[in-house]
């Protein structure tokens, strides 16, 4: 029986050698959309909610981002100095909140 090719295969991934970042769904997008359009336009932000939301790897980037003090949206969440930021992620339904804290809390809800 011949080998399937795996799903990394048909991506052109290394599994020994595989990080997170190459499994982002924001890989390729504008940068603009993570920290100035998100910032300026809810209807941006809103959308890129939606992209974080999609993507297999938002934990890591989240806690990630978190450790390195980071700014901009990562992980769902728009941070400033690694910390969730209020007024930025105002827009934000309790619905949203819900399926971040969801996807960022396989172990743990109290870092968000
Ligand atoms: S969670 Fe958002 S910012 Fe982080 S890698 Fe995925 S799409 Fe990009």
């Amino acid at each position: 029986m011949p080998n399937t090719p795996s799903l990394l295969d048909e991506m052109g991934l290394d599994e020994a050698t595989l990080s997170w970042h190459q499994l982002a769904h924001c890989d390729g997008m504008d940068l603009g959309w993570f920290y100035k359009d998100y910032e300026e336009d809810e209807q941006m932000a809103i959308a890129m909610d939606e992209v974080c939301l999609a993507c297999p790897v938002m934990r890591e980037c989240f806690f990630d981002a978190a450790d390195m003090k980071d700014y901009g949206l990562r992980g769902g969440v728009f941070l400033d100095n690694g910390k969730p930021d209020k007024l930025r992620n105002a827009h934000k339904t309790e619905e949203v909140w819900a399926r971040i804290q969801e996807r960022l809390s396989a172990s743990s809800t109290s870092d968000i």
